[in-house]
């Protein structure tokens, strides 16, 4: 028997590994080297692009996408467009997931606000995302947020959350 909540999983710094994949394409080691000035240039230089359909998986994908299935049955995604680049953005994003994930998600949002899927279809649902104001404005809601950040975090940060979350 499965857990009847929706396990919505975030892309960008959970399942896709965008601050590595941003750090090459601006040519730097991290980020955080850019000025404010240049980070926007590279920003400004994603619209259009495919960009986001290039992102190589973050190392703990595959194993996020497990523990989610095991949990719920099945996972949807919840990921937020590029401001200034959103038709495209979601165009991209759907291609980076056709290619990533296998099974596919049940069901795909890209949107800017993620609160509103807190209890999407009557259940107390839980996100996984490495945004603090996405997690905390999704407990506001009623959910149940787990913050994880693939470059940072273990694994095992989300296996325990799974286990304490009651349904
Ligand atoms: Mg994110």
């Amino acid at each position: 028997m499965h857990n009847r909540a929706i396990v919505f999983l975030d892309m960008d710094g959970v399942l896709a590994d965008f601050f590595r994949a941003f750090a090459d394409w601006a040519g730097v080691n991290h980020w955080k080297e850019l000025t404010e000035e240049e980070l926007a240039e590279e920003l400004d230089r994603i619209i259009g692009s495919d960009f986001f359909a290039n992102i190589p998986k973050t190392p703990s994908c595959d194993q996020i996408i497990q523990l989610a299935l095991g949990f719920s049955g099945s996972y949807s995604i919840l990921s937020s467009p590029l401001r200034n680049d959103e038709e495209n953005t979601i165009i991209q994003k759907k291609i980076w997931i056709q290619k990533n994930l296998s099974p596919l998600p049940e069901e795909i949002f890209i949107v800017r606000e993620k609160f509103p899927f807190a209890q999407y279809q009557g259940t107390k649902n839980i996100l996984i995302d490495d945004r603090p104001d996405n997690i905390i404005q999704w407990k506001e809601a009623g959910g149940f947020g787990i913050r994880y950040q693939a470059n940072k975090d273990d694994i095992e940060l989300i296996e325990k959350e799974l286990i304490n979350i009651q349904l």
